[in-house]
Parts: structure tokens; sequence; C-alpha cells
């Protein structure tokens, strides 16, 4: 699950890591309201208004602004929320804003210079290791610098059994330059960070930048945070914070039905059962000159309202011009999933107008072959996975 920079800090600063701090506001009125209150606790004399959405790289699509007056952050927020930002990381079409996080400014003028780190905490699966990543090169061009200059990224590797040592926070502290205060400041932002990563089940934090401010303290000033949606039945508090605006609307009713569902741009829908056997399906329809238009893994139980479910969320997605059934009757006997293909597309009457290729294969494959074809309706039936392919193609050509 992703969340908002918001509820990223927030999780942060539960855990002690230092953030750059901020008050979400929902129009240019309560914006004013948050510089207000801001000022009050931070003393700050400008502030940042940033578009709370989804995606990355809000500052170079014009989602984060300074403001130097609470006249400036009225008019800003005023315009900020409401608007499609558009940002390398969204649609071309952008994310609609509906609340931004007013921030104190950070980057204030002091005794040293402002230095803007990268740092993220992810899971290295190859190694079966965490992983926290950081650079000197922050700020908003991260993507470069991994491209053109990679050794300018390090990283550490972590033994979730032992747990990031001190000796790895002083590494990090020194590679990226520091010494003094900031030295022992990013230590304890780097092990207070980790803390945070494996305390609430993340699989991702990426913090970019990390600021070293001119009085030598180390904050988080943006915060991408990803979690782990299978541990969130122990978080309840993180798995409030999910924000159904930001998700596509056609998975969120799939998941409300129970089923697997990912959207995908092809025009070739399809339904499996299992995880495997969707990912080969897949691969099968590009071979016969489709694109997949989603991910979807009915699981164990397709029966005839489950398969009705499921067609009913496939058929959601305009750019379906042919739908791929293949299921393996292993547990479910191949004649119940085709009675339910059946009843489902009887039930759904003339909701169906794409060709349906269905393969069934496994216990009583025979019988529902027998009953697709017999039923009178345009659905197709394939044994062999080949054979599956070819009806694609040809509904396709
Ligand atoms: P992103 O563009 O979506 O990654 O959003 P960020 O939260 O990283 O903000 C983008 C940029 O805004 C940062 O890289 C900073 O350069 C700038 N920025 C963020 N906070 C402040 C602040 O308090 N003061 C000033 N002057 N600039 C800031
Ligand atoms: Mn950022």
């Amino acid at each position: 699950m992703n969340l908002h920079e918001y509820q990223g800090k927030q999780i942060l600063n539960s855990f002690g890591v230092r953030i750059q701090r901020g008050i979400v506001a929902h129009s240019a009125a309560e914006a004013v309201d948050a510089a207000k209150q801001l000022t009050a606790e931070t003393g700050t004399k400008w502030y940042v208004v940033k578009a709370q959405i989804h995606a990355g790289g809000r500052g170079k699509g014009g989602g984060v602004k300074l403001a130097k007056s609470l006249q400036e952050v009225e008019e800003i927020a005023g315009k900020i929320i409401g608007m499609d930002l558009v940002t390398p990381q969204t649609p071309p079409t952008g994310k609609r804003v509906r609340k931004v996080l007013i921030t104190e400014d950070v980057y204030y003028p002091g005794p040293s210079e402002t230095s803007e780190f990268y740092m993220s905490v992810l899971m290295n699966r190859a190694k079966g290791r965490n992983m926290i990543m950081y650079s000197t090169e922050g700020g908003m061009d991260i993507e470069a610098v991994a491209e053109k200059t990679p050794h300018l990224i390090f990283t550490e590797e972590i033994d979730p059994t032992i747990g990031l040592l001190p000796f790895q926070a002083r590494r990090i502290a020194f590679n990226l330059g520091l010494s003094g205060n900031a030295f022992k400041e990013m230590t304890k932002f780097v092990t207070a960070l980790y803390t945070a990563y494996v305390s609430a089940d993340a699989s991702l934090f990426e913090i970019n930048p990390v600021l070293k401010t001119s009085d030598d303290k180390i904050m988080a000033v943006d915060a991408k945070v990803v979690l782990d949606d299978n541990a969130l039945f122990r978080h309840q508090q993180y798995a409030d914070m999910r924000d159904l605006n930001e998700e596509n609307p056609i998975e969120v009713e799939a998941k409300a039905v129970g089923l697997n569902y990912v959207d995908l741009d092809g025009n070739v829908g399809c339904m499996v059962n299992g995880a495997g056997l969707a990912m080969a399906t897949m691969d099968l329809i590009k071979q016969a000159g489709g694109e997949p238009a989603n991910f979807l893994d009915v699981g164990g139980t397709a029966d005839a309202k489950r398969v009705e479910e499921a067609f009913r969320i496939i058929l959601k997605d305009p750019a379906v011009k042919a739908i791929l059934i293949n299921i393996f009757g292993g547990i479910v006997r191949c004649d119940r999933v085709a009675q339910g293909v059946v009843d489902a597309y009887k039930n759904m009457g003339d909701a169906i107008k794409v060709p349906i290729i269905v393969r069934l294969q496994g216990t009583n494959a025979d019988i529902a072959k027998a009953l697709i074809d017999n039923s009178g309706l345009a659905v197709q039936s394939a044994v062999e996975f080949q054979e599956a392919a070819d009806k694609v193609q040809a509904v396709l050509a």
C-alpha cells in the first residue's frame, strides 16, 4: 500500500526520525490556518505548499512551491488544490490534487551550507537482506544520478536477524561527508529510520531529500513509504491511512469482492486460477499478438458467482476486445467452472459483447468442453494451451 508524504512522515516521526514539520490542508483557508499554526510552533517565516498525490516528481511538475507570506500560501494552495498535477510519475492526464501539506521552510540560511542527500531502505531479495541505499547527490534528479554516475550511490546491507549495527550507521554518515554534530545527527537519523522501516512492516522507505540544515540538523523533507499489504492486519492505524481516491477504481472494486486483480494497458482480458498460471497466460496472450488487459487470479473457488464477478470486473475496462479464461481444474472441477461460465454469461445477458475463449484443463475437462460447446453461447472452448492462443489470435485479427 502506498502512502501520502504526510502519512509517511507521521510514521517516521512516531519512531523518532526528525521530519520537516507540516500540517495537511484541504482548502486555501485551511492552508492559511496551517501556516499560522506552523509559525506559532516552529517560528518559520516562509512555508512550502506541497501537493499530496501518490506520485513523485511533484517539484518538477509544479506541485511543490515556496510561499513567502500567508497571502502567497493562500494563492498557491488555491491553485494547487483541484489541479490535475502532471509529473514524470503520473499518467499523462495527471492526478487530481485533493489536499496539500503546508510545511515549515527548512532551507533557511545559517552557519553552514544546506545539503540534500538521498536515502532509501528496502529489501534486497537476491541476498535476503535489508539494504540502505544512499547518496550525497540527493534532490530532484536522483534518477539521472543512478543512470549517469552510479558510483555515487552507496549501499549498506543489513542482516535482518541482527539489525543495523552502530558501525554501519557511522559508515553511512562518514560516506556522506559529514562531521561534528551533523555526523551524530545522521547516525541517529539512520538508526531511527531503519527501526521505523522494520517496525512498520514497510517494503520501501525513500527519503529524498534527507536534508542537512544550515545549523546541522538532519531531517526528512520528503517521504515515499510503501507498506507490505500482507502485514497490514497487524497495523490497523496504517491500514486506515488507505486513500481510495489514489487507487485504480476497478482494482478497489475487485479487492472488495476478494479478487486478485491488477489493471494493465492491453486488450485481452484474462481470468485465471493461480498466480503462476496467470503469468503464463499473460505470456501466451503476448505471443498470440495481444496485450493482457489485466492480471486476474480468481483463486480456488471458481463457481458461477465468482466467475460472474470476475466477468463484471474485466468488462469495466473499455479496452478489452476479447476474454481468455484459462482455468486448471484440480480441486475445483472443470465442469463446475464451465457451468459457472455458462450461468454467468446467461445472467449477464447483453453485458458481454466481446468474444470469449475458454480453456479448461484438468478434472472433467471433457465434460466441461461439451458443456461449453453445447451451450449455444458465443463462447469458444479450447483444450490445449496453443489452441487457446490460436483462437485469441484469430479473434483479434
Ligand atoms: P518531489 O519533487 O515530489 O520529490 O517533492 P519533494 O518533497 O522532494 O520536494 C521537492 C523539492 O522542493 C525538494 O527537493 C527541495 O528542493 C524543495 N523543498 C522542499 N522543502 C523545502 C523547504 O522547506 N524550503 C525550500 N526552499 N525548498 C524546499
Ligand atoms: Mn522528493
